[in-house]
């Protein structure tokens, strides 16, 4: 579902507590809470903070995407080379329906050129970043200019990933994703997951969305079916 202004009853599986100090444009006062939200991208809604007063100390609104370490970009790089997209049965799957082939030949540039950052560290905002989905509305993108990319780690600690799921400003395709570097997570993070995200960079679609593209099946707090299918049809090592 998508918000489309703050004043929409809040809902399960909404949930509060997301530190107000963590939020750009937050207070460190820690006198306030959160709200949101916009549900734009993988994992958890967005959420923002309400602002009571002006004098409160505000943190940062902006940062560039935070670099990977460099054995992580390594290891990262590496990931990319054990894809299997031209093996024969990636292909057949690929060309078996018509919303994947038409996305097929540019699976491959995607992964080329995917470059991958530091989740947790950048406080960039999911606006300024694209981490969203191409169908989010005017009032999703508001609130997605004041919630970080980090938000999405320090909400739920079992993401992997988030993609970047628009163009850049300057028309150039999406190629960020966002990798949870907390070390649990990241020993998780599979070729197949880095194909999962190349395929947000290439449709914008939300996981609802590119599970129907994919023929599978996902729930809100399990899209592992994505990967799933990518493994099974030949397009990633198990
Ligand atoms: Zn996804």
């Amino acid at each position: 579902m998508n918000y489309d202004s703050l004043s929409v009853p809040l809902t399960s599986p909404i949930s509060f507590g997301t530190g107000f100090a963590s939020l750009l444009g937050g207070s460190a006062a820690k006198n306030g809470t959160s709200v949101g939200v916009a549900d734009v991208s993988d994992g958890p809604p967005a959420y923002v903070g309400i602002e009571f007063r002006d004098s409160c100390p505000r943190l940062p609104e902006t940062g560039d995407p935070v670099d990977l370490s460099q054995s992580n970009t390594q290891r990262y790089g590496q990931l990319k080379t054990t894809l299997t997209l031209t093996s024969t049965s990636c292909t057949a799957y690929f060309n078996s329906s018509p919303s994947r082939a038409v996305i097929y030949d540019e699976i491959a540039p995607a992964v080329g050129r995917q470059k991958a950052f530091d989740g947790p560290r950048t406080r960039m905002s999911r606006f300024d970043a694209g981490v969203y989905w191409a169908t989010a509305t005017e009032g999703d993108r508001n609130i997605l200019k004041r919630a970080p990319v980090r938000q999405i780690f320090a909400e739920d600690k079992g993401v992997k990933a988030a993609a970047q799921g628009v163009r850049f400003p300057n028309g150039d395709p999406a190629s960020s994703v966002y990798v949870n570097t907390n070390p649990l997570a990241l020993s998780l993070f599979s070729p197949a997951d880095l194909l999962h995200e190349a395929l947000h960079n290439v449709t914008g679609d939300s996981d609802s969305q590119l599970a129907g593209r994919l023929g599978v099946t996902v729930s809100r707090t399990d899209t592992t079916a994505i990967s799933r299918v990518l493994v099974s049809n030949g397009c990633a090592p198990r």
